[in-house]
Formats: structure tokens, sequence, C-alpha cells
């Protein structure tokens, strides 16, 4: 395996710490929980997952991952952190007690190194809540494209830069509420989906849709929504 270059190690040790409480719904990874099943869904609406190939690109604990192949697609989960791993594979182990034919093939392996063994290979590639962790944003967008088949779909989501996403996931979830741990998000890093959308169509994707995801922490409800100030989804095909 080739030493991953597109990475900050601080950031998969901090990832690596919630990787045992990863699955508890009241943990840190609560917002993740909360919006999971609404961009669950905004993929199953724009691909037919039965028995689709679907990679999803820094899967972390596999909360993604498991509802992909819930929904019968063939799931292959990388990440680059090693504890992530092992939680999102001990814990498929667990969901195949009721849903044997879950199929989720969890890998310690970069983007970079996936793209190269598996060229358009995917049906959709997923790559939710990681680019505004990676130092290089395009060289990441650029993996997914050669990883996903002519004509496949990529979904990404991740945080607006503007002063209201700095307000909920910053100030909100990690000072006032404690949700996350500080340090979790790096606003500078955050990019506008103009921004996105210009690495995606520079990359050679044609994107089709911009949805806000809109999430009250309180009440714990997730919705698309019009607004795309904090957190977003963003869709896009390969050209066949
Ligand atoms: N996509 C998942 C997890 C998001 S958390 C979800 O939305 O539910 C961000 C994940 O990205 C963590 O699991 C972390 O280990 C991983 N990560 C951070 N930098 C990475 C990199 N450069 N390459 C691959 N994974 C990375």
């Amino acid at each position: 395996m080739q030493a991953a270059t597109n990475v900050s190690p601080e950031e998969i040790a901090r990832f690596g710490k919630l990787a045992a409480r990863w699955w508890d719904p009241d943990g840190e990874s609560r917002p993740l929980h909360d919006l999971n099943p609404v961009r669950a869904s905004y993929v199953a609406d724009r691909v037919n997952l039965r028995d689709a190939r679907v990679a999803d690109v820094g899967c972390g604990g596999g909360l993604l991952s498991e509802a992909l192949a819930k929904a019968g697609a063939h799931v292959t989960g990388i990440d680059l952190g090693e504890k992530v791993i092992e939680i999102a594979r001990l814990h498929m182990h667990e969901s195949r007690l009721e849903n044997p034919s879950l199929d989720i093939d969890y890998r310690v392996q970069s983007s970079a190194e996936l793209a190269a063994a598996e060229p358009e290979s995917f049906d959709a590639v997923c790559c939710m809540e990681l680019i505004e962790h990676v130092p290089d944003p395009a060289a990441l967008v650029g993996d997914l494209v050669r990883m996903v088949k002519p004509g496949g779909l990529v979904v990404m989501s991740t945080l607006n830069r503007t002063p209201a996403a700095f307000g909920a996931a910053i100030l909100g979830a990690e000072y006032i509420m404690r949700m996350l741990p500080r340090g979790t998000h790096h606003y500078a890093q955050f990019l506008k989906p103009s921004e996105l959308g210009r690495l995606m169509r520079h990359a050679g994707l044609e994107v089709d849709d911009v949805s806000g995801l809109g999430y009250n922490p309180l009440n714990r409800k997730a919705w698309l929504s019009r607004v795309t100030a904090v957190n977003y989804l963003i869709s896009a095909r390969k050209p066949a």
C-alpha cells in the first residue's frame, strides 16, 4: 500500500477517538445519525440501489454504508482511519444478525488507491462530510470521478463557508451544545456550493442538484431544504 498523501494525520486521530461511540445515537456522531436517513434517501432517489455497486469514501463508522447496503447496494466503504473501519466492521457483523445479506467491504484505503485499483467501477460514489477535512479537495474530487462509471452518480455533502455554518457547526455544536469535540471543524476549509460545484465541473462532472440539509439539533429533525447556508448535498453525473 502506498502512503496516502491527501490526508491530515491529526484529522484521522481526532475521528479515531470517536470511533468506539460512533454508533451511539446520543454520542458525538449524533448529528450524523440524525442526518443519515435524509441523505440516504437523497442518494436512493437518484440511483437504483438494488444491486448497484456503491463506494462510500470517508465512510467513518459506516452509518451511510449500512443504510445503502440495507437498500440493496453492494458497498465498498473506505476510510484512512483504522479505528473507525474496525468499528464499521464490528457493527456490520451485528447488523448481519438481522440482515444476513448486508454486503459491505470495508477497507483502510485512500480514495486515490481505490480509484487506481478500481477505475470506472461504481454506479454511485458517495462522499459525505469528508472534503472539509482533506488538504487537497480538488484531488479528492478527481479520485471520485475516476472511480465512478461513465453515466454514474457522485453525491457529496459538506458544510458551507458562511457565518450561519460557523454558528451552527463550530459555535453551536462544538462550543455551546458540546456535541462535537472542539477543533472538529476548521472554518477556512469549508467550501461554498459554488466552489465545490466548480471543482466537480472542472473534474468532468455535470452537477444536477444542490440541496440544503436542514437540521434542528433540539428536536433532532433533519430535512431537505432550499437553504444551503449550513450543510448541503450536491449531486452530479459523469457523462456517459
Ligand atoms: N462519511 C461519514 C463520516 C464523516 S466523518 C459520514 O458522513 O457518516 C469524516 C471521516 O473522514 C472520518 O471517518 C475520518 O477518519 C475520515 N477522513 C478524514 N480525512 C480523510 C482522508 N484524507 N481520507 C480518507 N478519510 C478521511
